[in-house]
Formats: structure tokens, sequence, C-alpha cells
């Protein structure tokens, strides 16, 4: 089974490049943001325990996440692999991580990391919606829906997430530095780090991704 992390701040495009990357390459993609939103919309016990965490820009603890993604994993375990999106968070998850592969026979292929600038990121933030239907991402500047305020595959409300007003994610962004930015380094170390310039348009940017994971000898040409 096949891994695949991406790394970076949030605004920083991981979940746009999270879907197109899992469809071009056959992969799941896993996003830990995706799923305790849908907890929280669910109002299930881990739900209640992440909302709070997740309302104020913090994480949620190492042990909850750790949990959800153990059980992903063990019952998707037959595909051909994920694509991480916002996982792993801490130095903890990544061990946890780890083991977790270690478990299913699985190893990471390549870590990601997505780089863009802290203004650009508040700038990128302010002005996303999503669609509460199908997930699919919108910016009012760089890739506005057709119809202000609808989505173009179903023409459902689009909305946007309590967590990107600009307090919290200054403190998403802090947060980020202290318990995510050290990943780089624990991946780098271990010879997995693709870092990719997440400046540009969408394709631009996923071209360049393709285009590393080409050079670094982990793509599935056959794929791509
Ligand atoms: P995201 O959609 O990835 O920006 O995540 C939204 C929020 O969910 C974050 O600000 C955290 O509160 C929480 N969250 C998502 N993934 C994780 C994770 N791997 N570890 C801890 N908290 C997470």
């Amino acid at each position: 089974m096949r891994l695949l992390i991406l790394l970076g701040a949030p605004g920083s495009g991981k979940g746009t490049q999270a879907k197109s990357l899992a469809e071009r390459l056959g992969l799941v993609h896993l996003s830990t943001g995706d799923i305790l939103r849908e907890e929280v919309r669910r109002g299930t016990q881990l739900g209640n325990q992440a909302n709070q965490h997740m309302n104020a820009g913090e994480l949620v603890p190492d042990d909850l996440i750790l949990d959800m993604i153990k059980t992903k994993l063990v019952f998707d375990s037959m595909n051909r692999g994920f694509i991480f999106d916002g996982f792993p968070r801490t130095v903890t998850q990544a061990e946890g991580l780890g083991w977790l592969a270690d478990e299913v026979g699985a190893g990471i292929d390549r870590v990601i990391s997505l780089a863009v600038d802290d203004e650009v990121i508040v700038g990128r933030l302010s002005a996303r919606s999503s669609c509460g239907v199908c997930g699919a991402i919108y910016n009012d500047v760089s890739n506005p829906p057709s119809r202000a305020g609808f989505c173009d595959n179903d023409d459902a409300a689009l909305i946007r997430r309590s967590d990107d007003s600009e307090a919290v994610v200054r403190n998403r962004l802090t947060v980020y530095y202290q318990q995510t930015k050290p990943l780089e380094e624990y991946y780098s170390r271990r010879g997995l780090l693709l870092k990719v310039d997440g400046h540009g348009t969408t394709d631009q940017i996923l071209t360049r991704i393709l285009t590393s994971l080409a050079a670094s000898g982990t793509n599935d040409r056959t794929q791509v």
C-alpha cells in the first residue's frame, strides 16, 4: 500500500491538490479536517471532543487523531494507498503513523510540502468557500464559481468555514509553525521530503508536484 503525505500551512492548497492527486494516482484522499468536521456535524462523541479545539484553531489531541487514522487504515487496508491531507500534524502523530504503517505493511513513499507565504495564506482563506454537498473548494478571486455562492457541480449553496476568520487563521498559522513545521525536518532526515512552491494556479502547482514526484522516482507514470 502506497502512502503519500501533503504537508503545508492551512490554506497552502493541500485539500485541492490532494483531491487531484488522489484521482490521478488512484489513491484514497484522507483529510483529517474533513473527517472531523463531519463528526462535529453528526454530533458524535469524537465530534464533541474535537469541536472546541477546532473553533479555537488549536490541534485536536494526538490520541484521538491516531485512533481515527488507525480505524481508516485498517478498514481500507485493501486499497492501493492513501494521500494524507492535514495529517500528521505533530511529531507524535508522525511517529504513530510510522507504527501504523508497519502494522498494515505499508511504507511512506514521499512527503510533499507546499510552501506559501503567510500573507498569501491569510488572503486565500478569507476568500475561500466550499460546497457542503460535494466538498468542491472555491476562491472568490482565483477560482470563483460560475454563479456566486453556488457550487458548479450540484448548485448547492457554498459555505465558509467558521475557522477561516482572520483571528482564527492567525492562530492556526502560529500552531502550524510551532507543531507542524518541524515535520519537514523530521521527514527530510528520512530522505522523504519534497518541497514544492505552492504559489500560482491550481494546475501549475499540480504540475510541479507531479514533476517533483517523477524526478524522485516514486511516481506511477502510467497514471500521470
Ligand atoms: P484542516 O481542515 O486540515 O485545516 O483542519 C481543521 C482543524 O481540524 C484544525 O485546525 C484542527 O483543529 C483539526 N485537525 C485536523 N487535522 C488534525 C490533525 N491531524 N491533528 C490535530 N488536529 C487536526
